[in-house]
């Protein structure tokens, strides 16, 4: 029986497949269930882990996927609220209270595989199917714009006759030749089935933000009988997917995995041994990890799922993730009511959707269509609804997609997060997007409630001259008088 947290893995001699071994994983579970009340180990797991300041500089460690899983099987009230807190202070130190904005545009419900969890599933005969026209790519996009949106997700189905690689290349072109009164649309992320090298390059060349892929389940043997058709049956394949977007110069990767469908701890820990495969074999780990939660949708009742999490485990998971991963930013999506996205913010979420709707041509509609969307969404506000409640909670909402334009993805952007030096940067770029969201788009309550923050949090930002700029900057924004009202 192990009793060290370090293990004899060679991340970077080994793939994606080979290094998350259902044998390591299961050998982490045991360690992490023999030591979930040794208040030494656990002590020193939360030192390695509490951010160290030295000369006006923060720097964190990080865990081992054994640590942190020591952490998360952890049943010692005490210990937890202790985990709760410094989570919370990671999460301050290396995010401040900033919460970047996105919503998901889905393009195309057609589906060629045979996921039992998934209501785009082949076999399901009475979702309505579609797939957006250039034109109506076009109206989904003008009324994202027009909410106030800069930063999409696209989704799509597999399905290489209806939804190939040319069609999503195709759609990004419409988005990024989008030009609004208000500004366009800044960065566009990739949600899309695990594809060949050839076609990240594509994706890659095509400008698109980070590519993100959920592995749904780390565990073989269920993965394959949760995906027992199509092209995503294949477990090495999917699972190696990053690395062969990484190897076609796709910089910003999301992993993430669908908690519900199989054993969270057992999950928690691929999903860390993941992000540590990438670290060690590129350089540079997952840029987002996501938390989605299996929800009910058309043909899918969760209830066939055992593995359902409650609301204080799944904060739990948000923490540790978080105390494990401190320079990684973290999603919440709409899946997740109002009260657990809140508690969630806290404890780690650096990204949220907001005004989502998860159906194919939903945001061009009046009222939100059900017939092809893809899952129940718990969270239904506008997206002005939600930018009022972050503030009113202490957040500063951001649009903020500089680093991408500037060139500053991957190891750059983890450089700079590492450096410190994302309080004089971030901080100014999100209040100038507010800035403008507040010119372009808001209510007159979230416009009074915005505007009073931005004042405050000017005020924080350390240094003098980035200080001075975004100030005249956000006076420029605010006569600039864009609205037509
Ligand atoms: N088709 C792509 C693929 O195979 O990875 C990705 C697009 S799919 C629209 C995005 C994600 O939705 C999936 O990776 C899955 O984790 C999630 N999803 C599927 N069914 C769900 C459900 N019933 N509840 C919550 N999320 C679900």
């Amino acid at each position: 029986m192990a009793t060290s947290a370090s293990t004899s893995y060679n991340p970077a001699s080994l793939s994606a497949e080979e290094f998350i071994s259902h044998e390591e994983i299961l050998e982490t579970l045991r360690y992490a269930e023999e030591n979930k009340r040794n208040e030494e180990l656990i002590d020193r797991i939360l030192e390695k882990a509490r951010p160290k300041y030295e000369g006006g500089k923060v720097r964190c460690e990080g865990l081992t996927h054994r640590e942190a899983s020591v952490l998360l099987a952890c049943d010692l009230p005490e210990k937890n609220a202790e985990m709760m807190k410094l989570a919370e202070e990671i999460k301050l130190a290396f995010y401040g209270n900033r919460i970047v904005l996105f919503a998901p545009l889905y393009l195309s419900n057609y589906c060629v595989n045979g996921c039992t969890y998934c209501p785009y599933h082949a076999e399901n005969k009475h979702i309505k199917r579609k797939k957006l026209t250039q034109e109506e790519v076009r109206q989904e996009v003008i009324a994202l714009q027009d909410m106030g949106h800069k930063r999409l997700a696209l989704e799509a189905g597999e399905d290489p006759l209806h939804n190939p690689i040319d069609y999503i290349l195709e759609c990004i072109r419409t988005i990024y030749g989008i030009h609004h009164k208000n500004g366009d649309i800044r960065r566009v992320n990739v949600n899309i089935a695990a594809t060949t090298v050839e076609n990240y390059r594509k994706l890659r060349d095509a400008g698109i933000g980070t590519y993100i892929l959920f592995q749904e389940t780390y565990h073989k043997e269920s993965y394959e009988a949760l995906h027992p058709t199509g092209p995503k049956h294949d477990y090495r394949y999917h699972t190696e997917a990053m690395d062969r977007a990484m190897e076609g110069g796709i910089d910003d990767v999301g992993i993430g995995v669908l908690f519900g469908l199989d054993k969270y701890r057992y999950e928690f820990a691929g999903l860390l041994m993941h992000a540590e495969h990438l670290e060690a074999v590129h350089g540079v780990g997952p840029h987002t990890i996501s938390v989605p939660r299996l929800k009910k949708a058309d043909d899918i009742d969760p209830a066939k799922f055992n593995n359902g999490i409650d609301d204080e485990t799944f904060l739990k998971i948000i923490a540790c993730i978080r105390i494990a991963v401190p320079y990684t930013g973290m999603i919440i999506s709409t899946r997740e009511s109002e009260a657990v996205r809140g508690k969630a913010l806290r404890v780690g979420i650096s990204q949220i959707s907001g005004g989502s709707r998860t159906s194919v041509g939903g945001y061009a509609e009046e009222e939100r269509v059900h017939d092809t969307e893809q899952f129940d969404v718990s969270d239904q506000r506008t997206l002005d609804e939600v930018l009022l409640w972050l503030m009113r909670d202490g957040f500063l909402p951001s649009f903020c997609t500089a680093c991408y334009r500037e060139g500053r993805t991957g190891d750059r952007f983890m450089s700079l997060c590492k450096s410190g030096q994302i309080q004089n940067c971030c901080h100014p770029n999100a209040l100038m997007t507010l800035a403008e969201y507040l010119t372009d788009y808001a209510s007159e309550e979230t416009r009074e409630t915005g505007k009073a923050l931005v004042e405050t949090e000017l005020t924080t930002i350390p240094n003098e001259r980035s200080r001075t700029i975004a100030a005249e900057n956000i006076k420029e924004i605010y006569a600039s008088n864009r609205r037509d009202f």
